[in-house]
């Protein structure tokens, strides 16, 4: 037996790792970035901001200034606590690490298609992964969801809000019943990475539910490339959430970027404004085009179908701009394609060449 096979689990090696395509000098309309910089005055401010941390120590691991920052600038509720992670994707792992059982197997559910993280970090932990279809037009199948929690009895229900690839935001009332009828089981995770663009969120709901938990992250908002995520929920949970977290987990520049970065927070939020305008001019503009379903999107990105979307995003690929073709992840999203929204000189180049690659 190798060492590979010895030491490492079959389930990983049968893996691929997660694939990020190399995008040097593409139209890069695949991840849901911001498409806008810092201003340039910010840029120097922030590069002052920076000089100044101690490199030379570890972060203090409470994260005190950070998380006061966050709790009155990103709305969480009075009296309510955020856990913070290098990036939402490792408060995820964190949350399945707390959660993953030795004496009997945990399991995770969410509605599907739905961001593939979760069912990742379910089987990296060892939880199973169960994945409720949502209806055609993407709501949700509450019938199927009430009786999956029945039977599985999950630990974790993650709802994306609004859902990734879809775009689309669940029911209100639907996402208050699904966490009512798992208030004895387990908690719901309400994902709320797309928030700046759907401005409606769960953290209201947090003091009347001890089993929601809220999570977000500044990923979409323009800062991607610093990794910060964070979630609210009880005192309780967090504390027990927290006893799993790499102590340093958030670095010291990421630290003080964030919270320099939520001091002028009025500029992100101006260019969410401006994202959400164009997300309604581009799909205005694909649903003038021949043969095009546009869903309609809460988030900065526009799901389509359209027939023959492989040969599509191939000529795109050869026209070098990079969006996502989602068609293969599940059968719901058979010939559909995913548009980040950029900025409207990005966004009119996407379209002219969109269009050229129908033909
Ligand atoms: N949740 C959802 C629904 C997402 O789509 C993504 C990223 N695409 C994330 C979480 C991860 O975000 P982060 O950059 O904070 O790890």
């Amino acid at each position: 037996m190798s060492l590979i096979e010895n030491i490492i689990r079959p389930d990983v090696r049968e893996r691929d790792a997660y694939h990020v395509p190399d995008s040097a000098g593409y139209l890069k309309l695949d991840a849901m970035e911001n498409p806008y910089r810092l201003p340039e005055k910010l840029q120097k401010q922030l590069g002052e901001h920076l000089s100044h941390v101690a490199l030379n120590r570890y972060p203090v691991p409470l994260y005190k200034e950070l998380k006061t920052k966050i709790r009155e600038k990103l709305g969480v509720p009075p009296g309510y606590d955020v856990l913070v992670g290098n990036g939402s994707d490792e408060l995820i792992a964190i949350v399945s690490t707390a959660c993953a059982r030795q004496d009997r197997r945990a399991r995770v559910l969410a509605p599907v298609p739905t961001f593939v993280m979760y069912a990742l970090s379910a089987q990296f932990a060892g939880m199973e992964f169960i994945g409720v279809p949502l209806k055609p037009d993407f709501s949700l199948d509450m019938d199927a969801m009430l009786e999956a929690i029945r039977t599985h009895r999950p630990s974790i229900l993650y709802l994306a809000y609004p859902n990734n690839p879809t775009g689309n935001l669940f029911d209100e009332k639907d996402m208050l019943a699904l966490v009512d009828a798992m208030s004895d089981i387990g908690i719901v995770i309400s994902d709320e990475a797309y928030q700046p663009f759907a401005q409606t969120s769960m953290m209201p709901y947090l003091p009347q539910h001890p089993n929601l938990v809220v999570m977000r992250t500044v990923s979409k908002l323009g800062l991607a490339g610093v990794r910060l995520g964070y979630m609210s929920a009880s005192q309780e949970l967090l504390t027990e959430f927290d006893k799993v977290r790499p102590p340093y987990n958030v670095n010291v520049l990421t630290e003080a970027a964030v919270a320099f970065a939520l001091d002028h927070i009025e500029v992100f939020d101006k260019q969410a404004a401006s994202l959400r305008a164009e997300r309604d001019i581009l799909s205005a503009a694909l649903s003038a085009l021949s043969g095009m379903e546009v869903l309609p999107s809460s988030a900065n990105f526009i799901l389509v179908r359209l027939e023959n979307a492989d040969a599509v995003f191939e000529k795109l690929l050869a026209r070098k701009v990079l969006i996502k073709n989602v068609g293969k992840m599940h059968v719901l999203l058979d010939n559909c394609l995913r548009i980040t929204i950029g900025t409207p000189e990005e966004n009119k180049q996407f379209l002219a060449l969109f269009s050229a690659c129908l033909r």
